[in-house]
């Protein structure tokens, strides 16, 4: 079954006082800051930590590397809903935790960060038989709490009941200089506005499909990561774990 092997083990630093059992879902563009703040957070309160587009990554690769076509969903699917990926937690040399990503036990950690992968992982986040099997297991893993999901649509379809949403925004361009540092430091030569063409392309693409699409949820948060810094976020959903913890009241 797809994703049977998917480990994840707790990142654990000094913990505030927070229930030990919430769901945190982080929404947003690409280049916002989830996956940063999230693992951040995860590891603040030793919970879970899944990035859902690392899944929608190891898939697209999956469909590359079958030579499989945009235009036969269902093959796609098929083959998604075979494959094992697991994401498995891992220390860096900087202290700062970051999942690596294997594809039938192959490390695919940098690959699925390419620039063919972020071009083509939209359109394949559109095939509602993939999102099926990739959102299953998202709540799977999720059932318990104690986790935090970042993606599109975590708050809104994925775990609608989270007890923490947040919106995670940033201005176009300041997310695409993000992204244009990612592909420099992985030597990959492209320009400023081919990146900012691409993002806002994958925004547009990911707002606008039909299933899941990305949208602030009724109850999110929205944090504007232009004014704040990373340590100013994670402090800022802390507390708003805090409080939904009962255990403060702001
Ligand atoms: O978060 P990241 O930029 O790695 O996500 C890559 C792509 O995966 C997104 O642009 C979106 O198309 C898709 N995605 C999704 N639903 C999620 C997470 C990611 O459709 N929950």
């Amino acid at each position: 079954m797809a994703l049977e092997g998917t480990v994840l083990t707790t990142m654990t630093e000094e913990q505030p006082d927070v229930s030990s059992t919430l769901k945190i879902a982080i929404d947003g563009p690409a280049g916002a800051g989830k996956s940063t703040v999230a693992k951040l957070v995860a590891k603040r309160l030793g919970y879970l930590y899944l990035d859902t587009g690392a899944m929608y990554r190891a898939a697209t690769v999956l469909a590359l590397r079958k030579g499989l076509s945009m235009e036969e969903p269902e093959i796609i699917a098929e083959a998604v809903a075979k494959a094992k990926i697991d994401l498995v937690p891992s220390a860096s040399s900087d202290g700062v935790p970051f999942l690596k990503v294997f594809l039938n036990d192959e490390d695919i950690t940098s690959e699925i960060r390419g620039r063919e992968v972020s071009l083509l992982v939209s359109p394949l986040s559109t095939i509602g038989s993939v999102r099926d099997s990739l959102v299953e297991q998202q709540r799977r893993l999720a059932t318990n709490g104690g986790v935090v999901l970042d993606g599109r649509d975590i708050g809104t379809v994925v775990l609608p009941d989270a007890e923490v949403k947040i919106f995670l925004t940033a201005s176009a361009a300041i997310r695409a200089k993000r992204r244009l540092k990612e592909f420099e430091l992985q030597g990959e030569e492209v320009s400023f506005n081919s990146v900012l063409t691409e993002i806002t392309e994958r925004d547009h693409r990911d707002m606008t499909r039909e299933i899941a699409p990305l949208r602030k949820a009724t109850n999110a948060e929205e944090v504007n990561t232009d004014v704040m810094s990373i340590p100013e976020v994670v402090d800022a959903i802390l507390l708003l774990c805090k409080k939904h913890s009962g255990s403060f009241s702001i």
